[in-house]
């Protein structure tokens, strides 16, 4: 049953269910303001007559019989007992039989109240006698006849109008879901890229969820694109050593080359060999990074850091100049050395293959963000740099992977990585603790 049907049914049940608490409730009530108003009709019905009884019959024993038939009338019957509780007169309300009458002590228990269809009273007629009255209470079984029949009628009808008029608002309500389980389907016959999620119409909970769908078929879109253009990318790289690889193998085994000749080629082919594990060795370095390996964590001087680098790039200040700046006062930084490092050498590594020689280097601390600088060429995308396999500058050899590890890394350490660039001046590269530089 789609939910549609089961949402209709179950207002129409609560509407029904409501009705039939409303209207035990009303016959409830009903009841007790009619017995109530039959107790006040008996009283100040009987009083008078009772009362002129007394008072102008001194001999009531003789007279007491036809009290009962001065007493009843259309809805009220009479029934006198003696002090005994036998019963001395008893006249049924009219034309009406009163059937399996109780005995007298049930009404003299209680002053008044209800036996089966009739509210009844009791008074005292002096000393020896007792007057029984009985309310018919027919009138109270109208009222709720004609009460449930009104119910049931208008219950009916209103139960029809709610199905006939809930069904649409309801689907209406639920469009968004309805549309979120067909785009659904749609994306699990056609795949995600083929399918555009609509903008949410309402800003309720169902909007919401539909947003929130949206979003994340984006993200699972952006995701499969970049794995393609990775894949691409990947096969691209290793397919054009490969080509190399296989012809100059082919020619060394058909006599092609020899001597120097073939020196030269083998040592070409070890180097592209070589190029081929850097590569494979970054990607694996990146594709660990995007894992959910965990990375060390140690607290660590930046000038500790900075005097490895130094060292370790010495050779930059061969060709440029390559400025190390060391804190008067040492900070202390917390996470994975190596891997911190790792990144900071690719900076160092970049900015010295895209900054001329005799161009200025710099590796400094600044207000909880270590700094590369250079004089170099400067960069034009500061986004799509940090991407994997996306290069600017193809003059230089390079894979395109050095600063999607550096973004890797950073992001893994909560690190936040911020770029300013200007083409033919230099850039400056920030990782920062705190959000901006
Ligand atoms: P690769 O250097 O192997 O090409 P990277 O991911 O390290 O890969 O860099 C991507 C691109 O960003 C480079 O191709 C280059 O065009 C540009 N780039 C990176 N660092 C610098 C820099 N310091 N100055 C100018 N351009 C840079």
């Amino acid at each position: 049953m789609s939910l549609n049907k089961k949402l209709s049914l179950f207002f129409v049940s609560l509407y029904l269910l409501s009705i039939a608490l409303f209207t035990l409730v009303s016959l409830v009530a009903i009841r007790h303001v009619l017995i109530s108003y039959a107790y006040g009709y008996m009283e100040r019905y009987a009083n008078p007559i009772v009362e002129f009884y007394l008072e102008a019959y001194k001999d009531i024993d003789k007279r007491i019989s036809s009290l009962a038939e001065d007493l009843a009338g259309e809805d009220i019957g009479a029934l006198v007992v003696d002090s005994k509780g036998e019963i001395v007169s008893f006249v049924p309300p009219f034309r009406e039989e009163v059937v399996n009458l109780p005995k007298p002590e049930v009404f003299l228990k209680e002053k008044k109240g209800v036996y089966k269809n009739y509210a009844f009273l009791t008074k005292k007629v002096g000393e020896k006698y007792t007057v029984i009255l009985l309310f018919r209470l027919k009138s109270i079984q109208k009222v709720q006849d004609e009460l449930i029949r009104f119910v049931v009628l208008t219950a009916s009808i209103v139960s029809i109008f709610i199905l006939i008029l809930v069904p649409p608002i309801i689907k209406r309500f639920l469009e968004p879901l309805s549309y979120l389980t067909s785009i659904s389907q749609r994306i699990s016959k056609e795949g995600p890229l083929e399918v555009e999620v609509a903008e949410a119409k309402t800003e309720d909970e169902l909007g919401q969820l539909q947003k929130a769908y949206k979003d994340m078929v984006d993200r699972l879109k952006e995701v499969i694109t970049w794995q393609i253009n990775f894949m691409r990318d990947i096969t691209h790289a290793l397919n054009t050593p490969l080509t190399y690889i296989k012809g100059q193998i082919e020619l060394i085994s058909e006599g092609f080359y020899s001597g120097e000749e073939l020196k030269v080629v083998l040592q070409k082919l070890l180097q592209q060999i070589n190029r081929m594990e850097t590569l494979i060795k970054k990607l694996m370095l990146l594709m660990r990074l995007q894992s959910h390996v965990p990375l060390s964590h140690r607290t660590f001087y930046i000038n500790q850091l900075f005097a490895e680098l130094e060292e370790e790039y010495e050779f930059i200040k061969e060709s440029h100049v390559f400025r190390v700046e060391y804190l008067s006062e040492d900070v202390l930084w917390e996470g994975d050395y190596d891997y911190l490092k790792l990144a900071l050498a690719n900076l160092l590594e970049n900015a010295y293959k895209y900054t001329p020689k005799g161009g200025l280097i710099k590796l400094y601390y600044k207000d909880d963000c270590i700094i590369v600088e250079d004089s170099g060429i400067g960069i034009e995308d500061k986004e799509r740099v940090f991407e994997a396999f996306y290069r600017e500058n193809k003059e230089k050899e390079g894979f395109g992977l050095g600063l999607a590890i550096v973004k890797a890394i950073a992001q893994k350490q909560g690190l936040n990585i911020h770029l300013e660039s200007e083409k033919g001046k230099g850039s400056k590269f920030y990782l920062c603790r705190r959000l901006t530089p």
